[in-house]
């Protein structure tokens, strides 16, 4: 097993970043995650005009994955997260849903034990997340806060222990990168924090050759969810929708109107979150009706 330890990190997805290790498909992996803010809050008397918000969102990588190259798509499979005892939440003006009210900016910790996070007197159970996750996009730097195609800060809860992730793959290598850990997140995910916490994350890769997918794709138990993102959250809905009814003719070879129809009755829409700088939602699609080659196209 390799071991990327964290401080490995880097601020952006680049196909210009060097690699920190080399890893060959089917290795284990165990990537060691820096907190969101970069574990600059350790207590809730830490002032937050202290942080210096250039050093936050780290993901431990880039990752180069041998027998993965440009055109393909990456299997990861989430095998276990670990967390730290003890993560941090925090508002900040301006940030979030309700950014637009008047509120002071603000941290708590919260305590992780026995499986539930608990913040003040309210306890609820771990459910980890691996917020930003993903690859060198197809061009240029994009900052491991913005989601996109290549992944990156997408904040879904389904990216979690157990899921199964697919990423579509620009340079060879893939150039594969992660952190961002949160305890428990709810979809919305509405201060703009969740409990962010360092931690472990175990993982392997796999490759499906000359495929691609065009957006990040989860494989749950039962369904596929596609994950999209845009500044304007009607439109990252509209490419969702599209992608789903796309799917759905392929699998069943039926034309638009019907495949729109069926969209109706088996295609949940989720939001991811609504405060990154671009919106997050997913298309949940029941693998009762397709498949994940209805997912795929060559390139
Ligand atoms: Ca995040």
């Amino acid at each position: 097993m390799k071991v990327v330890p964290r401080g490995k990190g880097v601020y952006s997805f680049s196909r210009d970043h060097a690699p920190v290790e080399r890893i060959k498909l089917g290795e284990l992996v165990l990537l060691e995650t820096e907190d969101a803010v970069g574990g600059q809050i350790r207590s809730e008397d830490t002032p937050l005009e202290s942080i210096d918000w250039t050093r936050v969102n780290i993901v431990t990588g880039p990752i180069y994955i041998d027998g993965v190259e440009r055109g393909d798509t990456l299997i990861v499979d989430i095998l276990d997260i670990e967390l730290a005892p003890q993560g941090v939440i925090l508002v900040v003006p301006g940030a979030g849903a309700l950014g637009d009210k008047e509120y002071r900016p603000k941290a708590r910790l919260a305590r992780i034990e026995n499986s539930f996070v608990i913040f003040r007197d309210v306890k609820l159970p771990v459910r980890p997340v691996i917020g930003t996750i993903g690859v060198a996009p197809e061009e240029g730097a994009i900052p491991t806060a913005v989601p996109h195609k290549h992944g990156g800060n997408m904040d879904c809860i389904e990216v979690t222990r157990g899921a199964r992730l697919y990423l579509p793959v620009y340079v060879d290598g893939a150039l594969f990168a992660a952190g961002d850990l949160h305890a428990v997140q709810e979809d919305g995910e509405l201060c703009v924090a969740s409990v962010e916490v360092e931690g472990r994350i175990l993982l392997r890769f796999g490759v499906i050759k000359g495929k691609r997918v065009e957006w990040p794709v989860v494989e749950g138990p039962d369904h596929f969810s596609i994950l999209v993102s845009d500044e304007d959250l009607d439109k990252a809905v509209k490419i969702a929708a599209d992608e789903a009814v796309k799917a759905i003719m392929r699998s069943r070879g039926w034309g638009f109107e019907d495949a729109y129809m069926l969209s109706s009755l088996c295609v949940k829409i989720a939001v991811n979150q609504v405060v990154d700088p671009k919106k997050g939602v997913r298309a949940i699609v029941p693998k009762t009706i397709i498949s994940l080659r209805d997912l795929l196209s060559q390139t």
